[in-house]
């Protein structure tokens, strides 16, 4: 942190989204200059503190998720690890590498957390392994439910709120209740019109849990 903190954030094309670098007048106008300023006690400023200071229109969250994204890129070529890896890489000849060797190096240099993780910790309270990321493709050979599995842990299922900031909804509210917002736990869970389905699914999951060979077939370790 302490080397990259003093980047300037605009025009640098070290920090740079979907190749291009940054420059966002009102940000700049609110003195977020620097990496530094997004940070507080070395935490990223979240979204409503960011709104806080510069203010809120339709793209900021855009612009939010831009800046975090170019940031966590920034942090994953340049963190200890990479540096680690690059320090190998300097005094080691790659010839001297096999492939696997090679590309193992290079998985464990660049292999991070992704964003989701946190999003679901502080939400739900849930720690997702890998154990949690390997449950679809375990138990389903269905590509389109293993996807709807990755969408939902990756948190970029299309809800009415996305959907809404894309202009294809009408509004943030479930489709069905029309009562709540329309959060992706709200539409796969707590709304009140698919509560009952999943009251039923419950009752038969838990009956089912009771058996080894389900609990097999969902790759989940079976306790007698
Ligand atoms: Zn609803």
């Amino acid at each position: 942190m302490t080397q990259l903190e003093n980047l300037c954030l605009w025009n640098n094309s070290l920090i740079a989204y979907r190749g291009k670098t940054m420059f966002l007048r009102d940000w700049v106008t609110s003195d977020i200059c620097y990496v530094k300023d997004l940070y507080e006690n070395n935490i990223f400023l979240p979204f409503h503190r960011i709104c806080e200071r510069v203010g809120h229109k339709p793209t900021r969250l855009f612009e939010y998720g831009a800046i975090r994204t170019a940031i966590a890129s920034l942090f994953l070529k340049m963190n200890d690890n990479g540096i680690q890896a690059m320090k190998v890489m300097d005094y080691q000849k790659i010839s001297t590498f096999k492939p696997r060797q090679f590309r193992k190096l290079m998985v464990d240099a660049y292999q991070t957390e992704t964003i989701a993780v946190s999003f679901w910790k502080r939400k739900m309270g849930i720690e997702i392994n890998k154990d949690i990321w390997q449950i679809a493709s375990n138990a389903s050979k269905e590509v389109r439910l293993r996807l709807l599995h990755w969408k939902i842990t990756h948190n970029i299922y299309p809800t009415n709120i996305i959907l809404y900031k894309m202009g294809i909804a009408e509004s943030i509210s479930c489709t069905h209740c029309t009562e709540e917002t329309d959060y992706i736990e709200h539409f796969f869970y707590y709304c009140r019109k698919i509560s009952k389905v999943w009251n039923l699914v419950e009752e038969a999951f838990f009956t089912a849990c009771s058996t080894k060979k389900f609990m097999l077939m969902c790759g989940m370790p079976y306790l007698a």
